[in-house]
Order: C-alpha cells, then structure tokens, then sequence
C-alpha cells in the first residue's frame, strides 16, 4: 500500500457506480461524493449523526427525495396586504406608492389620510418565525386592511374624537406612547438601552422629554434618539419621528430601570 493508500477504484452501495477518491464513510459502507451531497443537507436538517447513519437510510433518502420537493409548502403566516384597485387615494384623490395602506375593499388610502386614522387603526409591528427557519422576521400588520372605505369615513370621525379624548386626558401633552418593551442592547463596544413601543397619541421625536408616574415618584428624562424600523418608508416622514399608530424604540445611553412593559409615557 501506497503513502496515499490504495488507488483502486471504489463501489459506491447506493448508486452502485465505481469511483475513485476517498468518498464518505458511513459505518457500513463508503458513499461516492455524488450520493454524499444528495444526503447531506439530511445531517443538517434532522440531526443525525454520521456514525449512526447507514447506507439503507441514504438510499431511502434519496429514492424520497422527489417526494419531498412535491410536497406541499408550509402555508405562510402573514398574509400580504390585498392589492389595490387603483393607484390614487380613495379618500383624497392622491397618487400613491407601493408602500400605501389598502383597505379590504381594495381601495388604496394615501399616508395623509390614513394618518388620520391611526388613532384607532395603528400599523402593527410584530415578529414572524416560520417552521424550520432560523431567525424572527420584523413585519408589519396593518389594521386598516380589515375595514372597507364607508367604515374608513367613518373611523375619521371616531379618530378625531379618539384624538380629543387623550388631548382632555393627558392634558394637552405632545404625545402618548405605551412601551411594549425594556432592553439593554449590547454592542461590540457600548451598549445601549431601548424601549420598545407605540405612539398611540401625537407625534414622538428625539430630544422631546418624558414622564412617567410610578407609585414612589415620577420619572423624567429625555429621548435620546429613536430607531425606527427600517422596513417604514413613508414618504420620508418616518425618518425623525415615530407618528401616532406607529411603532419605533426610543433609544438611551443608560438604562432605565423604571420603565416596564404596559407602561404610558407622556410626552411633553
Ligand atoms: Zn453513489
Ligand atoms: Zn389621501
């Protein structure tokens, strides 16, 4: 025997064709690389080990492998918002973008009009995992995609009243935001502290100042910048605030220990 072992050819048992190499060795046979690759996304994806593997579980898995592309896709999750009938706002006659809500009538409603319902019809951010995939994806709910544009008319009237009662309420504060969530994010070198929410009333910009009444005592301090998800692209305006209906995270440089989830903070 050779320093590089023998250079007679090898029998691969599941395709029964001769080839020369080292192939992959399983305990009970030595599969040729072809073979090898059709299984190896199994290891991956099932969590077999090599050494428990066999060449009747290889054979198996290929001869099914027709029978897995066929199969039927995992229906998705989120539904995407309906298509639109036209491409102007069916409130005020604008032209609209990709980006614009859409009724369950299909009716397009541009970023001015539906603003003005947000109140009542926020635009949820939530997170969606799908079966076998690794990481959570960001997408957004519209709650304005359940109604048709005679009850849109209608929510602008609800809206306004909505508006004036958190105006009565907070006392004619800037803006209302309900946390959702507190983390401390850890960067490479820094961390930061995010709070995690929506403005369900006004308009809610860096720099603006907040409070918040615990039992003890109420809490004060001041917006240091906002981080607004990226995947928001209304005409621009997203970019420096986080608008009523509207999800975001008010980012600090410290934590902020007595803000928990559930909470209102008032914007002054
Ligand atoms: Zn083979
Ligand atoms: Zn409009």
């Amino acid at each position: 025997m050779g320093l590089f072992g023998e250079k007679k050819p090898k029998t691969c048992p599941v395709c029964n064709r001769q080839f020369s190499g080292i192939g992959w060795s399983l305990p009970d046979g030595v599969l040729c690389d072809t073979c090898w690759h059709q299984v190896e996304d199994h290891f991956e994806n099932d969590d077999i080990l090599e050494e428990e593997y066999s060449v009747e579980g290889a054979r198996r898995y290929i001869a099914d492998r027709k029978n897995r592309k066929t199969a039927k896709p995992v229906p998705k999750i989120y539904k995407p918002q309906p298509l639109r009938i036209s491409d102007s706002c069916m409130n005020c006659g604008a032209p609209v973008d990709e980006e614009a809500a859409v009724l369950r009538d299909r009716s397009p409603i541009c970023d001015a009009c539906a603003s003005e319902v947000r109140i009542i019809y926020p635009l949820i951010r939530t997170l969606i995992q799908e079966p076998f995939e690794g990481d959570e994806e960001p997408i957004l709910l519209d709650s304005l995609n359940r109604i048709t544009y005679p009850e849109f008319q209608k929510a602008l009237t609800v809206a306004a009243e909505t508006r004036n009662r958190y105006r009565q309420h907070y006392g004619n504060c800037k803006a209302v935001f309900l946390v959702d969530d507190n983390r401390r994010i850890e960067k490479r070198r820094s961390w930061n502290c995010s709070v995690k929410g929506r403005t369900v009333y006004g308009m809610v910009q860096a720099k603006d100042r907040f409070a918040v009444r615990r039992r003890e005592r109420t809490y004060q301090d001041t917006i240091m910048g906002l981080d607004i998800p990226y995947y928001y692209k209304l005409s621009g305006r997203m970019s420096d605030a986080i608008p009523e209906g509207y999800a975001g995270s008010l980012v600090f440089d410290h934590d902020i220990p007595y803000i928990y989830p559930g909470d209102i903070l008032i914007i002054n």
